[in-house]
């Protein structure tokens, strides 16, 4: 048997991340040499939400630049990596093995927050690909539950990576800050609550961010948080190593985390 996979959590920030964000993507590219080759990756992005978990099984899934108003360098970039229907398929027989309702997408591509992260991490496109869609109107609990059943495809030579956001609250957003600015104090302290509770293995803790402090302010909406969930539902007891790049116009923090495996 593969030993176990990490999992990896990235906080993907704005689009043009790969065009700005250099140390963030540095970060990227860092985590990305530093893991086991994977066989294949499951990639779970804010950007995809569907009624119950969908997979897709697009054998060669396109780019999708789901973003308005940003340079046209950043429409011009393809990840022309392989899809993985085999690991759509078997990603939602785990979960329905474990009571969720999942469905399959005949040919969903990777949006933003999948290929953003992944040019820096795995700038060949040489390992498949499919991505798992968030379930509209699930909660933090029913992340955390998607994650866990998913964990066995750790054991499998999967890579899980969830991109999303520890913070994203655009009113705490500077256009024109640079990555030397001081973080919004809230987007700040928020973080590191969060990396508190990822290091401590709090899930309990993490599900009732809303009543941490700040931690409404730094999600008026839920979706950018949701799969920091699954990931953590995935690394089912591991301890994560917390990266920290500058945070993206003051008020993105850019953290990302990668839960060892074995
Ligand atoms: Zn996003």
């Amino acid at each position: 048997m593969a030993a176990r996979m990490p999992v990896v959590f990235i906080s993907h920030g704005s689009p043009d991340a790969l065009l700005h964000a250099h140390d963030a993507v540095a970060c990227w590219s860092e985590i990305g040499r530093a893991l086991p080759g994977p066989a294949a990756i499951l990639a779970v992005s804010a950007h995809w939400e569907a009624r119950t978990p969908t997979a897709s099984l697009a054998g060669a899934p396109v780019t999708i630049h789901d973003f308005y108003g940003f340079p046209q360098a950043l429409y011009r970039m393809r990840y022309p990596a392989p899809g993985a229907p085999a690991l759509a398929e078997r990603a939602v027989a785990l979960l329905a093995g474990a009571g969720i309702a999942a469905g399959l997408h005949p040919d969903r591509g990777l949006d933003h927050g999948a290929w953003v992260p992944l040019s820096a991490m795995f700038p060949d496109a040489d390992v498949p690909v499919t991505q798992l869609s968030l379930q509209h109107h699930g909660g933090p609990a029913a992340h955390l539950a998607v994650g866990r059943a998913l964990a066995p495809l750790r054991d499998e030579g999967v890579l899980i990576v969830a991109s999303g956001a520890i913070t994203h609250n655009f009113d705490w957003i500077d256009r024109a800050a640079g990555s030397s600015a001081s973080p919004w104090p809230a987007a700040a302290a928020f973080a590191d609550w969060v990396g508190e509770r990822l290091m401590a293995g709090d899930d309990g803790g993490l599900l009732d961010y809303r009543s941490a402090p700040h931690g409404a302010d730094a999600h008026p909406t839920e979706e950018h948080f949701l799969p920091l969930f699954i990931a953590a539902g995935a690394a089912i007891d591991d301890t994560p190593g917390r990266y920290r790049p500058p945070f993206a116009y003051r008020g993105l923090a850019m953290d990302a985390y990668v839960w060892p495996g074995a």
